[in-house]
């Protein structure tokens, strides 16, 4: 039987895993990436740890404790954590069953009834949101945007603006299976011109109100911040655990021939060689490896020089524990679809108390969608794609 691995680090197949555990960085790789970033997203970049520590320094800079933000209805942990070790409250809004986006109208009636201060943009599984609407709600209900590119860098909206080139602060995710992947990392770019938060500055009238020159107040600049408390190297266990992963992952696709390959797996999760994206710890103090900067950057060029970035595209069926185990016995491995819950995973989903009632489309969606791997070419997915279309849900 032919098997296919979807999944298991797939990504990093065809030899990708060796230049992984070879690329040898150095720190003015870091630069490069730190340049590179701040050109193309128009701000000052900073690298981060991963997407949850970017998101939660674009927050902190941009809202007060307690404000309120719209987060997508249909997302990932990791963006609920950021807001919430920002000091944010989360506002869940529903989704369109058509580009797991915004639904407009439901955001509007959101906006009309609440004092929101800000919302994320996450352009989900790629599909560009419809950036001109939100921007209108924005001014009328006077919104910060900041835009979360895990899914989406590279992608243009439809008036032709790249992602990441419309909020106040941009943030982006190395993480695995994200559009730009190297195991972990992440940054952010400072977009706006103030920073409210960050720093070792207490309350107070702002610093040009008050024409102040302390210190303190000078920090308030994104780029005497990221010169004044530049980010620590990773921890060694972290930086191993990069390095190591996409080679692991060739491993265990290669024990799966003697049907090993899942098992050896689990062990190398349960002895913390491997980590589950989701339990990818966050901390704001620390940057990626540098060889991790070195690969981003090359991949953030090579988006750029392909013109199009990748979609993960999807499907709702029914049943698809069914259908899974039918790919399952193909050797199609789908572990990995976004998203299994409103805010998956599911064993972190019960922390969030999640608004079931006012996000149904989400709710529907978390229970039936199929997305398909990016790494994978139409024709390599051709008999996947048989067996899936036997579940398609008809459309109501
Ligand atoms: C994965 C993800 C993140 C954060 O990624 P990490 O690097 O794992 O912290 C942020 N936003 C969205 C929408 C994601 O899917």
């Amino acid at each position: 039987m032919k098997h296919y691995f979807l999944g298991m680090a797939q990504e990093y197949a065809g030899g990708e895993w060796l230049k992984h555990l070879l690329t040898v960085g150095r720190k003015r790789d870091l630069k490069n990436l730190e340049n590179y970033l701040s050109k193309r997203y128009q701000g000052e970049a900073m690298l981060c740890k991963n997407g949850r520590s970017s998101l939660t320094l674009a927050l902190k800079a941009n809202f007060e404790p307690g404000d309120a933000v719209i987060v997508n209805g249909f997302t990932c942990y990791a963006v609920y954590e950021a807001v919430k070790e920002a000091g944010l409250t989360p506002i869940f809004a529903d989704i369109s069953r058509e580009d797991l986006n915004f639904d407009i109208e439901k955001l509007n009636a959101i906006l009309e009834n609440s004092r929101v201060r800000g919302i994320i943009v996450q352009n989900t599984l790629g599909n560009p949101t419809d950036i001109g609407a939100i921007e209108n709600l924005a001014e009328k209900y006077d919104l910060k945007i900041v835009e979360d590119l895990a899914h989406c860098a590279g992608v243009h909206y439809s008036d032709g603006r790249e992602v990441g080139t419309v909020g106040v602060a941009t943030v982006l995710s190395f993480g695995k299976e994200k559009s730009i992947d190297t195991v972990s990392g992440g940054a952010v770019i400072f977009r706006g011109e103030f920073l409210s938060n960050l720093g070792a500055r207490p309350a107070g009238p702002s610093p040009r109100a008050a024409g102040a020159t302390s210190r303190a107040a000078a920090l308030r600049t994104p780029s005497d911040l990221i010169k004044t408390s530049p980010q620590k190297p990773p921890r060694p266990s972290d930086h191993l655990r990069a390095r190591f992963y996409p080679m692991f992952g060739a491993l265990t696709r290669t024990l799966t021939y003697v049907g090993i390959g899942g098992a050896v797996m689990r062990c190398l999760v349960k002895i913390h060689w491997v980590e589950r994206s989701a339990d990818n710890k966050l901390d704001t103090s620390r940057r990626c490896s540098k060889f991790e900067a070195k690969l981003a950057l090359k991949q953030l060029k090579r988006l750029r020089k392909n013109g199009e970035a990748p979609i993960r595209e999807f499907c709702f069926v029914h049943d698809r524990d069914k259908c899974l185990k039918e790919l399952k016995r193909k050797g199609y491995y789908f572990g990995g679809f976004w998203y299994e819950k409103p805010v998956s995973p599911e064993r972190y989903y019960k922390n969030v108390h999640f608004d079931e009632m006012n996000c149904q489309n989400a709710c529907y969606v978390a229970e039936h969608i199929i997305n398909l791997p990016i790494y994978y070419t139409r024709r390599d997915l051709t008999p996947a794609l048989k067996i899936i279309k036997k579940y398609l849900e008809e459309e109501a």
